[in-house]
């Protein structure tokens, strides 16, 4: 299947409200291009160096939007703010007041999702649950900021029962935010390629796509 194939079955499958985001770290530039003509818009990366030189040949595309997911340095978040649209990894309050006073001094400041970890995984970056509850003060101070939602990456291995149920709790973490604080959660970034319908059925309003689309990287 071509990588317009591919996209044209996946938009199938969810309802058109949902935003299909590619994932491109380590796809050619080639490669988006044929997923742009398909209808893509949102281009997601993890590392600003190789998101940059994309940017860069993918200058005569006006309308893209860029998404970054990777784990953030602090000595990059400047550089970030300035280079994307979207951060869905804020994943830590350290990292999310660093980037509210940075975006003091900016015009456009990107849309945040902050990372949760709705299941322990030592490989994972995120708030655990009960840290994420406790740190909602503070992380409303941030104004600066336009928090817009959870994102959340579960561990390798869990059955569709756990995956549901693990979805399910990252959408009730958003409802209870939303009722106990002045946080507006709206979007749920959750859903990757073997686990995007499930995510889909528990609410995600954001699914980020590599391997489906462009195949197995290296
Ligand atoms: C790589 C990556 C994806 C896409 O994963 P696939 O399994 O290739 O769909 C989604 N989200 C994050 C944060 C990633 O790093």
């Amino acid at each position: 299947m071509t990588i317009a194939q591919r996209i044209d079955q996946i938009r199938s499958f969810i309802p058109s409200h949902v935003r299909l985001i590619a994932v491109t770290k380590q796809v050619p530039t080639e490669a988006m291009r044929e997923a742009y003509q398909a209808g893509i818009r949102d281009f997601a990366e993890n590392r600003l160096q190789e998101a940059l030189v994309k940017q860069e040949q993918l200058q005569d595309l006006p309308d893209l939007c860029w998404h970054f997911i990777g784990h953030l340095q602090s000595n990059k978040a400047k550089k970030v703010l300035e280079s994307f649209e979207w951060i869905h990894s804020v994943d830590s309050l350290e990292l999310l007041q660093r980037l509210d006073r940075l975006a003091k001094e900016l015009s456009n400041v990107p849309r945040i999702c902050l990372q949760v970890k709705v299941l322990p995984d030592p490989n994972k970056y995120g708030w655990p649950i009960p840290e994420f509850l406790q740190d909602i003060p503070q992380i409303e101070k941030c104004c600066q900021l336009k928090i817009q939602g959870l994102m959340t990456i579960l561990p390798l291995g869990l059955n569709e029962a756990e995956i549901k149920a693990a979805f399910e709790t990252t959408r009730k973490l958003a409802l209870q935010v939303n009722g106990q604080s002045q946080l507006e959660i709206r979007e749920l970034s959750m859903g990757m390629s073997d686990d995007y319908q499930w995510a889909v059925g528990e609410g995600a309003t954001m699914i980020r796509l590599g391997r489906i689309l462009f195949g197995e990287r290296a």
